[in-house]
């Protein structure tokens, strides 16, 4: 990869753009990561080109959700048909149905779906659902485990470990300044993959729902423990509470029916975003219809103005066309090809590593000794040591997130692979 890449027009361009935007950037999770916020010109395949320009090999994939890569030929087409068709409606079209129709074929618990645009809306309107069905209030919601960014669920999803209090009694810690602080009195956090804390939770009798990521991917890339989910679910329907599955991360990614049909657990209520429409702001809220229709007729309201916005629904269906048995297959053997390499590549260089996960989204986290089960393990890894090496694979030309995930998509072929593999090798060696 010969000399490292530098990135000082990023750099410039962010700080000339600050005088308008705040940070140079409109999310904190683009702030903060070495050696600062980039500022890219394109997307091709597996590829981004940024101002310096600089080409990198990307596992960010807009933060999971580009699972076929960037500027996809057949979503580019669906999108420039349906500008020419209208753009939004405040009405029904043609596409959301479809749309609608493509989700309920594929995911084992859509029965029926309302469309909203971002991961964070829908879990707003599953936890409103939740409590309108039961008449109870908590939320039963896990350290690590993130449901967006909202005052009422942006708790314990990365606590410091002197924060959070016992592993087997977490308190809940807000994730940012101006949060309500009454607004904790509304979850229960609890530590996730231990059946028995959740099992004597729910017998107090006042859970509305227990929220979880099904595999939990924001902290770590970690399956549950064998039975985990059933368990849950067992738990869940004793006690009248029910089980939401938040597949924002998980769905169209550990496969087409997502998280849930990958485990075999049905959960009542399930919400998406992210891999469903390839980088168009689509989420979806699904669920049994029983449940889901009460947004239609029980008084739950639900709303947005951008709601199955046309444009965004037929990139949806362009993006669900390809997303084809095949898509799995091909793109799950790179995937499979680079974590065993990266892992190998960091053994061989005498770095101690935990790489875990699933074949199109794992995670590299360093300094454990046994993969984690929970958030308390992996708060516990060497984040330093792993920033460094990112750092040094983003000079390499390869840019992967700080946290440790990597996102694969079906344009990281065997090519891409390789040159993924010889930066590593790299970077292991100078930070080893
Ligand atoms: N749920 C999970 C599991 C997520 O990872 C995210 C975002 O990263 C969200 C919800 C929130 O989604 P959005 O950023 O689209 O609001």
């Amino acid at each position: 990869m010969g000399d490292k890449l530098n990135f000082e027009q990023s750099a410039k361009v962010i700080a000339e753009n600050s005088r308008f935007v705040a940070g140079g950037v409109n999310s904190n999770f683009r702030l903060g990561m070495q050696p600062g916020p980039l500022v890219f010109e394109r997307g091709e395949g597996a590829y981004l080109f940024d101002v310096d320009g600089n080409r990198l090999i990307d596992y960010y994939c807009g933060m999971g959700a580009m699972v076929l890569g960037h500027n996809p030929a057949g979503v580019r087409q669906a999108v420039k048909e349906q500008v020419d068709r209208g753009i939004l409606f405040a009405g029904q079209a043609p596409v959301e149905f479809e749309a609608a129709r493509i989700i309920c074929e594929r995911i084992p618990s859509a029965e029926r779906i309302r469309f909203g645009s971002s991961g964070s809306e829908v879990a707003q309107a599953a936890v409103r659902l939740a409590r309108a069905v039961t008449g109870r209030r908590k939320i039963v919601k896990f350290e690590g485990h993130y449901h967006g960014w909202f005052d009422n669920i942006l708790w314990s999803t990365a606590p410091a470990l002197n924060a959070g209090g016992p592993e087997d009694a977490p308190v809940p810690v807000g994730g940012s300044k101006g949060q309500d602080p009454s607004e904790a009195e509304g979850l229960s956090i609890l530590g996730w993959n231990d059946l028995a804390s959740v099992e004597a939770r729910l017998a107090k009798g006042d859970v509305a729902a227990v929220l979880m990521e099904a595999a939990m991917c924001n902290q770590g890339a970690i399956s549950p423990a064998p039975g985990y989910l059933e368990g849950v679910q067992a738990a869940c329907r004793k006690h009248g509470a029910l089980l939401i599955f938040d597949e924002v991360i998980t769905g169209f990614r550990l496969g087409r029916g997502g998280a849930q049909e990958r485990f075999g657990v049905t959960p009542d209520i399930s919400i998406f975003a992210k891999a469903i429409a390839n980088g168009f702001p689509v989420a979806a809220i699904v669920g049994r219809a029983d449940l889901i229709d009460l947004f239609a007729t029980g008084g739950v309201l639900h709303g947005g103005t951008f709601n199955a916005q046309p444009v965004a629904m037929a990139a949806m269906i362009g993006t669900q066309n390809a997303l084809t048995p095949e898509h799995y297959e091909r793109s799950s053997v790179y995937g499979v090809r680079l974590r065993d390499g990266i892992s190998d590549i960091l053994k061989e260089a005498g770095i101690k590593a935990q790489v875990t996960g699933f074949e199109l989204m794992f995670h590299v986290a360093f300094g454990l000794d046994e993969p984690a089960r929970n958030y308390r393990d992996m708060a516990r890894s060497d984040k330093k040591g792993y920033s460094l090496f990112s750092l040094a694979l983003l000079q390499r030309g390869v840019r992967v997130l700080e946290r440790g995930a990597w996102f694969v998509s079906s344009e990281h072929n065997d090519d891409v692979v390789d040159q993924t593999l010889e930066a590593v090798r790299s970077a292991a060696r100078e930070v080893a």
